[in-house]
């Protein structure tokens, strides 16, 4: 008898993660993407050093899911973060713990595990079909490619869909596949980005000159929560982890208008200790030098205290410069910052919404459409950086290849 036939469809690590399994487990496997080559939004998270899972303990991890976390408990109990550890191990990329409990492969790059994974692929028969572009289904429910070749129907025993969400669509994930879907009456929560930067009406001379500039150990706070590291000065706004770390709640806030985020530009020192030291320096130094040499503030930092006023001239802020020790301070430890809008979908690091959870089953079926299951992050869940969101592509992806195997009758 010739082996069950599978496609998936969406080449990223959801997808690959599948086709890796299904083929090991003696499926025909034809893999296909719309781009012209496999993982590419892999390959970029590549570039910033690959954060593939983290170390925390097992509960506070799944936490980070907020309310997809009881949706993908399953998963990720099955494909935990040592389980992904040791499965990047066995494709030849052993890994490590940074400083902060992050987990990166050595290599800090992905295109070795994804050489390592299609090489696999390869052994097992997989093949690889590039700009497939998925269609939907003809009246008769095969499915349809566009291809440079012109239209291609496939007949599959089995379908998984991992095509992606909808941040940076020109890495191949855009969101294409909604109407399709919905088409066939499946809800989907409309996409939102997730983990990206804030829009502030920054000074002309504030974007001109500190446009790129880090601001390194800092802390941002809004609506009770206060987050610890870096961020980096964008010509609108911000970004950068500190940034990301806040920006679902503040997505979320700016629904009902601009919201108030608060910049502590020397969270490692208290207020008073701050004070002490800015009126100990000497009153014939500029304002910009009393700051540098008595508050250890960058340029760009000190730039960042006069703008609390600019951004929003009717709030009463007093301009930094004619502040007392106490009160500068007091500024320099809650800079306010009026926050005005999200960077879009097409800078964001992943995406929120995606196909509602109840249109699946336990196994990752889409339960209206017979023999097709869904993973990655078109499914609706979010969750901050720090290898989250690559492990619950990798676990989910898995999920939906054991489903689809238990329903061919292997498993
Ligand atoms: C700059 C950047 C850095 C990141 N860094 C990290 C990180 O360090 N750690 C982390 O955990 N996460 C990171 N992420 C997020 C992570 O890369 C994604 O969450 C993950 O790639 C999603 O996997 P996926 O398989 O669900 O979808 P994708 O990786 O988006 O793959 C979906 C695939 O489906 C294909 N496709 C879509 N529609 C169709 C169609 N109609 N027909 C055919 N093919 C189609 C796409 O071309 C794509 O190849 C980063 C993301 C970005 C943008």
């Amino acid at each position: 008898m010739s082996p069950p036939r599978v496609a998936i469809i969406g080449a990223g690590p959801a997808g690959l993660a599948a086709a890796d399994l299904l083929a090991g487990a003696g499926c025909r496997v034809d893999l296909y993407d719309r781009m012209p080559s496999a993982a590419r939004k892999l390959l970029m998270a590549g570039r910033g050093g690959l954060n593939l899972t983290h170390s925390e303990p097992f509960d506070r991890f799944l936490a980070r899911y907020g309310a997809a976390a009881p949706h993908l408990e399953a998963a990720l109990r099955d494909f935990p973060p040592q389980a992904l550890r040791d499965y990047a191990a066995g494709l030849g990329e052993a890994t490590f713990v940074g400083t902060s409990g992050r987990v990166f492969p050595e290599s800090l790059k992905a295109s070795p595990l994804v050489r390592a994974l299609l090489a696999r692929l390869g052994a097992h028969g997989a093949v690889f079909h590039p700009r497939h572009a998925w269609q939907g289904w003809t009246a008769d429910g095969t499915l349809r490619f566009a291809t440079p070749d012109g239209e291609a129907s496939v007949c599959a025993d089995a379908t998984i869909l991992a095509l992606g969400g909808a941040s940076w669509p020109r890495l191949g994930a855009d969101g294409g596949f909604v109407p399709l879907l919905r088409a066939k009456g499946i809800a989907i929560a409309d996409f939102r980005p997730s983990n990206m930067g804030i829009r502030i009406g920054w000074s002309d001379h504030l974007r001109d000159r500190f446009a790129g500039a880090p601001l390194k150990r800092i802390a941002l706070a809004f609506a009770g929560t206060t987050v610890r590291g870096e961020a980096v000065i964008t010509r609108d706004g911000l970004e950068g982890g500190a940034v990301y770390a806040l920006s679902a709640r503040l997505r979320d806030a700016l629904a009902s208008g601009p919201v108030r985020l608060c910049l502590d530009l020397r969270p490692d020192l208290e207020a008073a200790a701050l004070a002490g030291r800015l009126a100990a320096a000497s009153s014939s130094l500029s304002f910009a030098n009393r700051l540098r040499r008595a508050a250890g503030l960058a340029p760009a930092a000190i730039s960042l205290l006069h703008e609390g006023r600019s951004a929003d001239p009717a709030d009463g802020v007093t301009d930094a410069v004619k502040l007392a020790p106490g009160a500068l301070a007091a500024r320099i430890k809650a800079v306010p910052l009026t926050v005005t809008g999200t960077q879009g979908l097409e800078r964001a690091i992943s995406s929120a919404g995606g196909l509602a959870w109840n249109e699946l089953g336990a196994d990752y079926a889409v339960t209206r459409l017979p023999g097709t299951f869904a993973c990655g992050e078109m499914l609706d869940w979010e969750a901050p950086t720090g290898g989250y969101l690559l492990q619950a592509c990798f676990a989910t992806g898995r999920a939906a290849a054991k489903g689809a195997l238990a329903r061919l009758g292997l498993a």
